[in-house]
């Protein structure tokens, strides 16, 4: 894809840095300079990625609770996370949980990590569906019809997640904010489908929208007003 732009007498010379380009290895130019190393040695070893939540969310007594029997409470446990998460400086204004439906047992949470990351996958979501989905070990959360689950999210899901959550078996989502709130404060939410989150529904995934929005909002302010990086 770099080479695109590249005239084509000079193509020849760049081969080595078009495949540095479409691996889109980090802004970290130590790790790049021995990635350019190796390439001569032989095949790369790639580095891992590991999802790793920060130390703060043991400690936060939220977490203690097994069970939230309200929507209410659910989505407030996730506000908090979003606002730990720009007051800890882990990451964007953003967090999201799963939780069995019947009896509110809190399975899994995620928060945005995409600058403490250097990573644009790691989405409050889909951290939350990954955690989930090794907990229960399996990849498709619905596949025990005895176990339902849903997702709470302190912002309505992006173009990406919009994608990601109909492959996880997740049965219902619950919103805070709306995507409109994120792109406010200068957020980009993507290319959605014409109906955004309510496309869910087309594919048998109930949603539960505008749940603590203003709470959710004021946490998106709190990081704009913090100078909080955008993207
Ligand atoms: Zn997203």
């Amino acid at each position: 894809m770099f080479l695109r732009y590249l005239p084509a007498d000079k193509r020849e010379n760049s081969i080595e840095i078009s495949i540095l380009a479409s691996i889109s290895l980090p802004t970290n130019y130590s790790k790049l300079a021995e990635f350019v190393k190796n390439l001569k040695k032989g095949p790369m070893k790639y580095p891992e990625v590991t999802i790793k939540l920060p130390d703060w969310v043991y400690d936060f007594p939220g977490n203690r609770e097994k069970t939230f029997t309200s929507l209410e409470n659910r989505m407030k446990f996730v506000v908090e996370l979003s606002r730990l998460n720009i007051t800890n400086q882990t990451g964007g204004p953003f967090a999201a949980a799963i939780f069995e439906i019947n009896e509110g047992i809190l399975v899994s949470l995620g928060l945005n990590m995409v600058t403490s990351m250097n990573s644009s996958i790691m989405h409050a979501e889909i951290v939350a569906i990954a955690i989930a989905q090794q907990l229960i070990g399996n990849y498709d959360l619905g596949n025990d019809p005895s176990r339902v689950y849903e997702l709470h999210t302190s912002t309505e899901p992006c173009a990406m997640c919009l994608g990601a959550i109909p492959w996880s078996g997740i049965r219902r989502v619950v919103c805070g904010a709306r995507g409109e709130d994120a792109e406010q404060i200068g957020f980009d939410e993507g290319h959605k489908p014409d109906k955004g989150i309510l496309s869910l529904e087309e594919q048998g995934i109930t949603v539960v929208r505008d749940l603590l929005r203003d709470d959710a909002i004021t946490v998106l302010k709190q990081y704009q007003q913090s100078g909080g990086q955008i993207y």
